[in-house]
């Protein structure tokens, strides 16, 4: 959080945000904490690109070739959408926002996100598509230059709908055990400003690693592009070994509305995605779950059957395994699978036995799809030579934690097998939690609101 109100520093501000019509297309982004400053007379509004001597209204322009420290050095130049070089206005811009940083004694402005001139972080990647990329627009990068502090106006917890807006994702990456390809993984995503990496979670024996991040739309699906991208580069699916089935090097990635998104916006996201993932990467994407094209790829296990080795001999010749983005081929990434659904709980019990044949009949009982429980998929593995019954709740409300688990403890007593431990891979909602607490104290009675820790996120 930016402590704007908390100090009395004056403020360089795009001038859009303040409600000026300066916009290329004549338009402003108000933002009414910043406008309530300016009452305050503790702004100093600027638009560069009209100090530049770009009319209002102008064509869009967008970085190609580089970021704006690029342009400033000569490396990149800027161009409208019509093809006009408007690289010497920008450059003017940028020094004119300098110049009266200066002239005010500022040290810190507050620009407009993602533009080519005040984006801070990100910037539209000069396709003009609408796709984002990390970097800096022309003049904030001379600001920073010049040890002036630059902030967008989204980190200080925005001024519309959309920053109210919180996407998760849950990418899975077939590399759990290079600790430098997972820390580089995991940069990639958490570069992209807005988007905060909750947990990375390393599995040695699945050969896997969960990160979880959040963030509005736009900026989540730019992390996961990036994360995507990066694993792509590092991972070697001819390589690959490890207990989980995979077909890729990003082998699932979901989107998971949290606050102010639809699934079916997370859908439209998967389905962009896809298609930017397969057309500028090259790797096959297939959507699933509430994405899924055709409701044989609904379910996750059933896209990844086969898993890379089978994937990459069928998907040639096999219309039935076609990816809906990308080649009909596979290269050493493998596929990628993206979809969206709502938040699911990744859990696994151990069992007292190395007998791997009792945690895959366990599966059997346990799982939906062979006659168990509504939102359960569950497989039996070897884990560290222990068996394991690994599972995805998928809907914790309807079919909680505990119940799992209690299933589980009556399937492997058949067996003369107890349960040994279990575990939560990510993150888990609070409340599943709570619910097996509430089951197991046999508390009557109690509400959520009764949990001190609540009372005080909420005061
Ligand atoms: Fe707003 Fe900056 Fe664009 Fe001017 S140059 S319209 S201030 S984002």
């Amino acid at each position: 959080m930016v402590d704007w109100l908390e100090n009395d520093v004056p403020l360089l501000v795009s001038a859009c945000l303040l409600g000026m019509c300066t916009a290329y297309d004549g338009g402003s982004s108000p933002h009414p904490r910043l406008q309530a400053l300016a009452t305050q007379g503790r702004t100093v509004p600027l638009c560069p690109e009209m100090a530049g001597g770009l009319p209002v209204p102008r064509p869009p322009a967008e970085i190609q070739g580089g970021e704006g420290a690029d342009v400033l050095d000569g490396r990149a130049r800027v161009v409208t959408a019509d093809d006009q070089d408007v690289t010497a206005q920008y450059l003017v811009g940028a020094q004119a926002a300098l110049t009266a940083a200066r002239r005010f004694g500022l040290c810190r402005a507050i620009l407009k996100s993602r533009s080519p001139s005040c984006g801070a972080g990100q910037i539209y990647d000069g396709t003009f598509s609408r796709r984002l990329r990390p970097g800096d627009g022309v003049t904030v990068a001379l600001l920073k230059r010049e040890g002036i502090a630059v902030h967008t106006e989204e980190e200080e917890g925005g001024n519309d709908k959309m920053s109210k807006q919180i996407v998760e994702c849950v990418p899975n990456f077939s590399e759990g055990r290079r600790q430098k390809a997972i820390d580089a993984i995991a940069a990639a995503i958490g570069r992209v400003s807005g988007v905060k990496v909750l947990d990375v979670k390393p599995d040695a024996d699945h050969n896997r690693t969960v990160v979880t991040f959040i963030g509005q739309a736009q900026v989540v699906e730019e992390a996961a592009f990036q994360g995507i991208a990066k694993a792509a580069e590092l991972i070697d699916m001819d390589v690959h070994q490890g207990e989980h089935p995979r077909v890729g090097a990003a082998d699932v990635v979901p989107f998971v509305p949290i606050q102010g998104v639809s699934l079916d916006d997370c859908v439209a996201m998967a389905a962009r995605l896809g298609a930017r993932v397969g057309s500028e990467l090259e790797i096959p994407v297939y959507l699933y779950e509430a994405a899924a094209t055709n409701p044989a790829r609904r379910n996750l296990a059933d896209v990844r059957r086969g898993e890379y080795e089978g994937l990459k001999h069928e998907i040639a010749f096999n219309p039935a395994r076609e990816p809906d983005f990308g080649p009909k081929r596979m290269g050493k990434a493998g596929a990628t699978i993206i979809g969206a659904r709502p938040p699911l709980i990744a859990f696994n019990v151990t069992l007292a036995t190395t007998d791997v044949s009792v945690a895959k009949n366990i599966a059997r009982a346990v799982r939906h799809s062979s006659g168990g429980l509504r939102y359960v998929k569950a497989l039996g593995l070897s884990v560290e030579g222990q068996a394991q019954v690994s599972m995805n709740l998928t809907d914790y409300r309807r079919t909680p934690v505990h119940r799992v688990m209690e299933m589980i403890r009556r399937e492997a007593a058949r067996y003369g097998v107890g349960v040994t431990g279990s575990e939560v891979i990510g993150l888990v909602p609070q409340r599943a939690l709570l619910d097996a607490a509430l089951y197991y104290l046999q508390l009557d009675g109690f509400v959520p609101d009764q949990v001190l820790e609540s009372r005080l996120v909420e005061g």
